[in-house]
């Protein structure tokens, strides 16, 4: 059984590089809404590294080109997770301990080993951690079904973009899922989120950015690009501020965004 600060012994390996990758002009145009703050954009001096220089990078790739749901399998079931923390995110334990995390239905889609699943949940908060890889929910269960908060999370096996869930949610937590889907599939994503939320739901997005990647998972990924499918969809940034929480290997790479449904008063 693994308690959190006992999950904060495995698997410590981030290898994903980073180098923070703002559109400073689309950022700079979302903070002129009133209800949005956006801390530091753009601002970054952090060195590019060139992940195919790393070989768990390389490898997941090459085993992503037996396509996307059986290449995450693969990697799962070969252990070739670099992305894996082995931990609680920090900001989500800070936002557990500073009340700043709503409380009701949560959905993690690409849960992985799913520690801020088992984080966040309580008994005001369900949490449902999601992956389309077989292992990834096998381990995340193994690693949580006797912690004594269990009954307030499940993990499920399913394609996030072809789930129908019985009930919606109150809040969607993203973390390195947006960045490890192809790019074609972040409208679909923005629909998705936008489906399953309840109508005054919040989207929670902790921002992994990069320009740097040739290829991708992870994919290149920008501020810009979350703003782009999700103003389509209806939602607006309540804030985007600098994770300065952020773990050592992704210093200064991250933000936090928070999301909300703009909803459209009818006039009858
Ligand atoms: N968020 C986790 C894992 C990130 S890697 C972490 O930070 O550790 C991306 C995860 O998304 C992988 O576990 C992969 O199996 C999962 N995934 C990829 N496509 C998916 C899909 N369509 N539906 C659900 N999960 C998916």
């Amino acid at each position: 059984m693994l308690s959190p600060p006992g999950v904060a012994n495995l698997l410590p390996r981030l290898i994903w590089t980073r180098q923070m990758a703002v559109n400073r002009l689309l950022v700079e145009s979302a903070a002129k809404s009133p209800a949005v703050r956006v801390d530091g954009a753009g601002e970054s001096s952090k060195p590019s590294r060139d992940p195919n220089l790393n070989p768990l990078v390389a490898k997941v790739r090459q085993l992503m080109s037996s396509g996307p749901n059986d290449g995450w399998e693969k990697c799962w079931e070969e252990g070739v997770t670099p992305w894996d923390l082995g931990q609680t995110t920090p900001i989500i334990s800070h936002l557990i301990q500073t009340g700043k995390l709503p409380e009701g239905r949560i959905l993690v889609p690409g849960c992985g080993t799913g520690y801020d699943v088992v984080a966040m949940a309580s008994s005001t908060r369900f949490v449902v951690g999601l992956d389309v890889s077989t292992t990834a929910i096998n381990k995340a269960k193994e690693l949580s079904s006797s912690l004594p908060n269990a009954r307030y999370f499940t993990f499920l096996e399913e394609d996030f973009f072809t789930w129908t869930p019985p009930e919606l949610f109150d809040v969607i937590f993203d973390y390195t899922f947006f960045c490890a889907i192809h790019p074609s599939m972040r409208s679909a994503w923005a629909s998705k989120v936008s489906e399953l939320l309840k109508p005054n739901g919040e989207l929670i997005t902790l921002m992994y950015l990069f320009d740097d990647q040739e290829v991708g998972p992870p994919y290149n990924t920008s501020v810009a690009d979350y703003l782009e499918v999700l103003n389509r969809v209806g939602f607006k940034a309540i804030s985007i501020v600098d994770n300065d929480l952020a773990v050592k290997q992704r210093k200064g790479a991250e933000k936090l965004g928070r999301w909300k449904k703009i909803l459209i008063q009818s006039s009858l």
